[in-house]
C-alpha cells in the first residue's frame, strides 16, 4: 500500500469512528498581525461568532492569561502588547479546552450560561452541564 492510499483510507476511518474531529476543525484559526507594539487578532468576530461566545469574555481570558490590556476594536481583539501568534494559539486552545469543548462527549456545540456567579457549559449535542472554571 503506498502512502498516499493509507492516508486516503486513515481520512476515512476518521471521518466513521470520529464526527468530533470534523467538528474540531471548523474552529477557525486565528488570524494573528503585529501592528507596532500591539498584537491585533483580526479574524475575533468570527472566533466569537462560531464559538458562540461572550466577545468580552474570550477577550477577557487572553488579557488575563497574556497579562496584557486590550479592547475590542470593531472586529478585531487588540491586545496592547507583543506577543507570538504561537502563544496566542495556545491562549486560544485553553480557552477552547476550558469554556468549548464538551467534557463528556467532545462537542464543541456547547453554551456557556450564568448561573448565579458561576458560569456552567450546557452541550446542545449530548444535553450535559458542566462547571467551568471561573474567569
Ligand atoms: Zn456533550
Amino acid at each position: 500500500m503506498d502512502e498516499k492510499t493509507y492516508m486516503e483510507l486513515l481520512d476515512r476511518a476518521y471521518r466513521i469512528v470520529s464526527p468530533k474531529v470534523q467538528r474540531r476543525s471548523e474552529i477557525p484559526r486565528l488570524r494573528v498581525q503585529q501592528i507596532g507594539r500591539k498584537t491585533v487578532v483580526a479574524n475575533f468576530n468570527e472566533v466569537v461568532e462560531r464559538l458562540n461566545r461572550d466577545a468580552a469574555h474570550i477577550a477577557k481570558f487572553f488579557m488575563r492569561e497574556l497579562a496584557i490590556p486590550g479592547t475590542v476594536e470593531g472586529s478585531a481583539l487588540v491586545l496592547h502588547g507583543e506577543k507570538s501568534p504561537r502563544i496566542l494559539e495556545a491562549v486560544y486552545e485553553r480557552y477552547i479546552k476550558y469554556y468549548v469543548v464538551c467534557p463528556v462527549c467532545n462537542s464543541i456545540d456547547t453554551e456557556l450560561r450564568k448561573e448565579g456567579r458561576i458560569y456552567v457549559m450546557k452541550c446542545t449535542a449530548c444535553g450535559a452541564t458542566s462547571p467551568v472554571r471561573p474567569l
